[in-house]
């Protein structure tokens, strides 16, 4: 098995994609290939964002690489704030404000179901293939929980009762977006056996 980076700065992101793809496809981080720089996320769908970070990685270090990007899709604003998900209340990219935000603009509307979609891009020898993943679910009025990030203590999948804040890391990451994204792509790299 050939090493891949993942494009991520993030450690906690990179520990949690390991643990679903298991040791057998090893992993190198950005910092393990001396990659400091911000990868510019300027794309405007979850897919070029992804492309771009990803694209980044392989023309300018020339390793087979993967990125993900990740939003919530809500159906009552239009999939907002989708790409946009971690500054959807400003450029400091504030959790509670971001929550916040969405409260406020679902205000009066009827539906309130939503979904996270994750992407990922897979580069392969120059070779560009996509995955993802999605979980249904609906938001709610107010915050519950504290486990996860962002948008989990409003957000409930569906077949629970529990927002992902409360429901906790162990049953998320065996349900959520980017657990069925990373499957897509352990699938997709056990198939053709890299
Ligand atoms: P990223 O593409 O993984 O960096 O995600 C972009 C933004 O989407 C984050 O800053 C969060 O606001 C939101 N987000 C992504 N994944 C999750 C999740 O699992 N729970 C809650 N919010 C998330």
């Amino acid at each position: 098995m050939k090493p891949f980076v993942f494009a991520t700065h993030n450690a906690h992101k990179l520990d949690e994609v390991q643990e679903i793809l298991g040791n057998q496809i090893p992993l190198l981080s950005l910092q393990n290939i001396d990659c400091k720089e911000d990868i510019p996320e300027t794309a405007d769908t979850l897919e070029g964002n992804a492309l771009l970070k990803a694209r980044y990685v392989y023309e300018n270090y020339g390793y087979n690489c993967f990125a993900d990007d990740t939003g919530l899709e809500i159906a009552a604003l239009n999939n907002a704030p989708g790409v946009y998900s971690a500054r959807y209340a400003g450029d400091s990219k504030d959790p509670k404000a971001n929550r916040d935000k969405v409260l406020k603009d679902l205000e009066g509307a009827d539906d309130y179901s939503a979904r996270f979609r994750t992407v990922i891009a897979l580069i392969i020898d120059g070779k560009e293939h996509l995955f993802e993943g999605i979980i249904q679910g609906t938001i709610i009025r107010e915050e519950r929980g504290t486990a996860g990030f962002g948008y989990d203590p409003i957000f409930v999948p569906e077949g629970y009762d529990q927002t992902f804040a409360e429901l906790g890391a162990d049953i998320k990451n065996t349900i959520s977006h980017r657990a069925k994204a990373i499957q897509q792509l352990k699938q997709f790299l056990y198939e053709k056996n890299y």
